[in-house]
């Protein structure tokens, strides 16, 4: 198999998960595939946060990863004005995006693209996928048509 290498447009590929024995390693191992793999209570089907051990509505420790639609909307949306040198690869600020999927997880990624502004809440989010160093995360893909929060000095 041959790996095409492209670094991501917002951070050095030093700052790449640990996947090996990870917790997530799931959530990787399907986003390398470009499928969303998500936690779920083993017992009744309740979404779980990516590091929940017990599910809050029936207390089962048992947790079962499952491909998931990759779709959502903005919960929340901030942009990050620090940018470390060396670690970050833009100059400009960057969005980080509270995503919440239509099977009811809540992930925080930030744009699959380039992107120097935070998208509206309630925006449409389609969940692609960027890569640092061989590790794939989610990310958002936004619409076209979707509003965005101007940087503010
Ligand atoms: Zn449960």
């Amino acid at each position: 198999m041959t790996a095409v290498v492209t670094s991501d447009w917002l951070v050095d590929d030093s700052l790449a998960p640990e996947v090996a024995g990870d917790r997530l390693a799931p959530l990787y191992a399907g986003a390398s595939t470009g499928i969303l793999v998500l936690p779920f209570c083993g017992r009744c089907a309740t979404p779980l946060d990516l590091e929940q051990i017990v599910c809050d509505a029936c207390a089962s420790r048992a947790v079962q990863w499952r491909p998931t639609r990759a779709e959502g909307i903005v919960h929340s949306a901030t942009l990050v004005h620090r940018v470390e040198r060396g670690l970050v690869h833009v100059d400009a600020p960057y969005p980080v995006i509270d995503v919440e999927t239509v099977s009811g997880h809540r992930i925080i990624m930030t744009t699959a693209e380039p992107s120097a502004t935070a998208p509206a809440i309630g925006s449409p989010v389609t969940i692609a996928f960027r890569t640092i160093a061989d590790v794939s995360l989610p990310a958002a893909s936004l619409s076209s048509s979707s509003t965005t929060m101007e940087a503010k000095p």
